[in-house]
């Protein structure tokens, strides 16, 4: 799945969230915030793209969809983000109690968002790597290809940007009017309960199906101009043009 869909997934899951973490008196914004970038930052193992193509195709421990894209490492990477991006509560936390349920209910919101990445990935095909070992290191079994679609879906990419759009304008207008509401909460647990239906609902056989499929989603336009933005990224990456 792309950084974005992975993002929106996060984005939706932090307003439900908030619901629990402000009993440890995380704020809205920051369990938002959290969240998000817990479901992007297991794919922090894509730097290999840049870096060394073989180790991102391979099957090293640390390639691309391997221990980051397990359970342990989804825990180890929300440890060193909570410590990162909440030093103070970290190391106050013997200081008080409070410090550290907050701190807690930090690592709590990154490792849900980052739980969020891997039934994402393994939604879509396996690719050369042929799933996710969801339960690394200790046992490097893999996992995926349940929908049969790529890893890029220009449909969800444009249902995310809307997201984004519609739940950041409700958001404004909460802070505009000093009212917090329920609304976010709701079309966020909607919009999750959608995505599950669409990812399972859509299974191809072939490049040529899943492109006519999203022409008809899409429409013409937005499919060329994803089509060409496609290219650049592929011939940029020299990326393997895998269905
Ligand atoms: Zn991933």
């Amino acid at each position: 799945m792309t950084p974005v869909s992975h993002s929106v997934f996060g984005f939706a899951a932090g307003f439900i969230l908030s619901g629990i973490t402000a009993k440890a008196k995380l704020s809205r914004r920051r369990t938002v915030i959290l969240c998000t970038a817990g479901a992007v930052l297991p794919d922090l193992d894509a730097v290999w793209l840049v870096l060394d193509k073989e180790i991102y195709y391979g099957l090293k421990w640390f390639s691309h969809h391997a221990v980051l894209h397990s359970i342990f490492g989804v825990a180890i990477i929300a440890l060193i983000a909570a410590i990162l991006f909440q030093p103070k509560l970290t190391f106050h936390a013997k200081d008080s109690r409070q410090a550290f349920i907050k701190w807690m209910a930090s690592f709590f919101v990154l490792f849900s968002g980052g739980l969020l990445h891997l039934p994402c990935d393994m939604i879509t095909l396996p690719g050369v790597w042929e799933g996710l070992p969801i339960f690394a290191p200790f046992s490097w079994d893999r996992f995926g290809g349940w929908a049969h679609m790529p890893w890029r879906d220009f449909y969800f990419i444009c249902f995310s940007l809307c997201t984004y759009f519609v739940f950041s304008l409700i958001w404004l207008c909460e802070y505009l009017f000093k009212k917090k509401t329920i609304i976010i909460p709701i079309l966020a647990a909607l919009m999750l309960s959608y995505s599950t239906y669409y990812f399972y609902n859509s299974r191809f056989t072939s490049t040529i199906a899943w492109e006519n499929n999203q022409k008809e989603l899409v429409g013409e336009d937005i499919y060329f101009f994803a089509k060409k933005f496609e290219k650049q990224i592929f011939r940029l990456w020299n990326m393997k043009t895998i269905f």
